[in-house]
């Protein structure tokens, strides 16, 4: 018998165990509720808040959601997705770069639905997917509920940069046990630690994937959940370049996600979409990813998928929803750049941070971490511990804010260390 009355554990090695980040964030909403929301620093929460810590949603997407049928709404969506939001999603992951190859969408609920079919499509029970050392926790979550693995690379070297050497002997280190290995590479704003791929980090995974015997197959997802709040649109899909003339062997696809470029985080809504080299894995692409959904979550959310593509079948709505964004990007830009430039001052060493929601202050060890993260309670911030180091999400936080905490850091760092 396994450790559970009845329960079958298979591969779900978190069952029962306490939520963190419910538990810090719960410890933020006490404060709050004691001493008011002004004296309080909730950097837990991975959504974006205006400064009165209130989510922000987008009007102009909620303008378009209002005007919604009944039909539009109560209706199934095919399981793959309503066609016009298939077409839509292109636009939204690529906007402007032209694509090569067979380019096919299907309908997931949200970045973390389409992550869960690439992993039960394209890998076997027990086979390691690769990724990062610092990634978003429900990759783990993920992998081990299908009974795979995850196997990480060093994603910094000493320099701050992306370490080509690790991602090379960790890729070909699965590659001797496996056919085929698929990678995630959150990026631009990656999670937790806002650092985005440069052209010239895609260059150096691209002379590693070429380097892969063509026999062995490689399957690259790039999770582009924070993709429209990273900054100028298409400055950062420029990399979506270099990933257009793989040979047949590798196989790049697209976590899309409404969540946060929509504002529709609850309305689960995203796609997983593939530039397939050839017709054939097209549609093994389409035919897989339909079983996938139809036995797990069947059809998506229909009022999600009509709004996503009337924004984008209409040009005058679409400039008003980015118009919209864009202010929020920037207000989201101005709190990354504060938080920087306060860590600068007071001699704050962050993971290196271009954009997004996120920014993480790695430390020596995992213990050090959770004194740091259990001392910054003291002085009133709420902050996820992540391994070794502590998440400040910036998304939750004023700019003025941004502008206290990293000196509150180094007070807990040197209480911690006495
Ligand atoms: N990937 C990363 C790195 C994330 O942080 C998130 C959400 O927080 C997601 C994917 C997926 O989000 P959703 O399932 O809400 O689209």
């Amino acid at each position: 018998m396994g450790k559970f009355v009845m329960v079958q554990e298979n591969g779900r090695t978190t069952i029962g165990a306490p939520d963190k980040l419910f538990g810090v964030s719960s410890l933020a909403k006490a404060r709050i509720a004691e001493i008011g929301k002004e004296k309080v620093f909730d950097s837990t929460i991975g959504a974006l808040m205006d400064d009165e810590g209130e989510l922000i949603v987008l009007s102009s997407v909620v303008d378009v959601l209002k005007n919604l049928a009944p039909k539009d709404y109560a209706a199934y969506a095919p399981i793959s997705g309503v066609p016009a939001y298939l077409e839509a999603v292109k636009t939204a992951v690529f906007e402007d770069i032209e694509t090569k190859g067979f380019v096919e969408a299907c309908h997931a609920p949200g970045g973390t639905g389409a992550l869960r079919n690439a992993i039960s499509c394209y890998t076997q029970m027990g086979d390691s997917i690769l990724t990062s050392d610092w990634h978003w926790g429900p990759y783990k979550v993920i992998c081990a509920e299908q009974q795979r693995k995850v196997t990480t690379y060093t994603l910094f070297d000493e320099e701050g940069k992306f370490n080509q050497a690790s991602f090379a002997e960790k890729l070909n280190g699965l590659l001797e046990v496996q056919d085929q290995v698929l990678m995630i590479i959150n990026t631009p704003a990656h999670n937790p630690t806002g650092y985005t791929f440069t052209l010239e980090d895609w260059d150096k995974v691209n002379e590693v994937l070429l380097s892969v015997s063509p026999e062995k197959n490689i399957i690259l997802v790039v999770d582009i959940a924070y993709l429209d709040f990273a900054g100028d649109a298409m400055e950062y899909r420029q990399f979506m370049k270099k990933l257009m003339d793989y040979p047949e062997n590798i196989l790049p696809m697209y976590a899309f996600s409404a969540s946060k470029g929509f504002t529709m985080y609850g309305m689960r809504c995203g796609a997983l979409v593939c530039v397939a080299p050839t017709a054939e894995i097209a549609k093994e692409f389409k035919d897989a990813t339909s079983v996938a959904s139809r036995a797990s979550w069947s059809n998506g959310n229909r009022a999600a998928m009509e709004t996503i593509a009337r924004i984008f079948n209409d040009a005058e709505l679409k400039a008003k929803v980015t118009a919209e964004r864009t202010e929020y990007v920037n207000m989201l830009r101005r709190r990354g750049a504060a938080f920087t430039e306060a860590a600068d001052q007071v001699g704050l060493k962050a993971c290196p941070f271009d954009s997004g929601f996120f920014i993480t202050i790695p430390f020596e060890s995992v213990d050090f971490a959770e004194a740091v993260g259990k001392e910054l309670q003291k002085y009133e911030v709420f902050a996820v511990v992540l391994g070794a180091g502590v998440r400040v999400s910036i998304a939750s936080l004023s700019e003025e804010k941004c502008k206290k905490v990293p000196e509150l850091i180094v007070k807990a760092m040197e209480a911690v260390r006495g």
